[in-house]
């Protein structure tokens, strides 16, 4: 009998262990993994985007529109990621909703891609940013801002915090559970930061150079001073002339550029043509603008330990 009273008290103080897991919908695999990470055993998560599936090219569809219905929680990135059927879906489901890039200075979408004159790398970006959910949207045009926030886990920080007060106010009673998980996490980013940081800087600044094929790490490049390439812009749906290529195959030769990737999400054909008119080797894959079904990338941590290593050894 007062082993039985025991289980029971137990049980009520765990919680968590009979509670059913809160359902969060987030739009894409990264930040999916990120409130996994922080949510733990308290969240559902189930992502409208999956592992190694371009977020740029995916529509809404109506097992999406039941999921967002179904959820208690919808996370979206923010800053143009995704498509207005998906934020006209999640207002009209009325489920809370919020944005994990929410706070962080955006970079601005650079729809001229064709001009790599990256010197002005130490601007001040600082834009005029509202995030204010009770305005409508239209401020955020798609491809006004580049929404790849996550090539940077300095701003991770930011986006995992974000993420974490949007769980906390969805489900109160597991506050402490999250703060915790989230200081830990904040731990883990810091840690991958200053191992990016070593890793990169033991690389002379005139080797920094990469070629992509779309602009998926322009905060990365600014964080550690890498000059990125890449024949489509902020979106894959981007298509380059052929005089962007021809232009591209030409700095490629000029600065010696050995760092060329293709990426998980996205055809490889444009990066591979780019590399044999240039002579120059591909160096890999890159884990882009998602995680991957391969356990070296199935989390943000792993994913972007990944790309550091690849990186740093192909512009060696
Ligand atoms: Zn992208």
């Amino acid at each position: 009998m007062k082993h039985w009273k025991i289980g029971v008290i137990a049980a009520l103080l765990s919680g968590s262990l009979y509670a059913a897991p809160l359902p969060v919908v987030t739009s894409f695999s990264i930040l999916g993994d990120v409130t996994h990470q922080i949510g733990g055993e308290r969240v559902s998560v189930q992502n409208l985007v999956g592992p190694d599936q371009d977020t740029h090219a995916y529509h809404l569809t109506s097992g999406d529109i039941r999921k967002i219905r179904n959820a208690k929680l919808v996370l979206l990135n923010g800053l143009g990621l995704e498509g207005a059927d998906v934020q006209r879906a999640v207002q009209q489901s009325r489920v809370p909703y919020a944005e994990a890039a929410a706070g962080i200075t955006a970079l601005k979408a650079d729809d001229d891609h064709d001009d790599h004159d990256h010197d002005d790398h130490d601007h001040d970006h600082d834009h005029d940013h509202d995030h204010d959910h009770d305005h409508a949207h239209g401020h955020h045009h798609h491809g006004e801002f580049d929404p790849h926030v996550w090539s940077d886990p300095v701003l991770m920080q930011t986006y995992a915090r974000n993420v974490a007060n949007a769980l906390i106010k969805a489900d109160p009673q597991g506050k402490t559970y999250y703060q915790q998980r989230l200081n830990n996490y904040q731990d883990q980013l810091k840690q991958l930061h200053a191992e990016a940081q070593k890793s990169f800087n033991a690389i002379p600044q005139a080797k920094r150079k990469v070629l992509t094929g779309h602009e998926a790490f322009a905060y990365m490049g600014k964080r550690y001073n890498i000059r990125f390439i890449a024949p489509q812009g902020v979106s894959t749906s981007d298509e380059p002339s052929a005089k962007e290529v021809a232009a591209i195959i030409r700095q490629i030769k000029q600065d010696g550029i050995k760092a060329i990737f293709t990426e998980n999400i996205k055809d490889t054909r444009m990066v591979e043509r780019i590399a044999k008119e240039t002579g120059v080797k591909p160096s890999g894959k890159l884990y882009s603008d998602a995680l991957s079904k391969n356990t070296q990338a199935d989390t943000y941590i792993k994913m972007y330990r990944h790309n550091v290593r690849a990186l740093s050894n192909a512009m060696k």
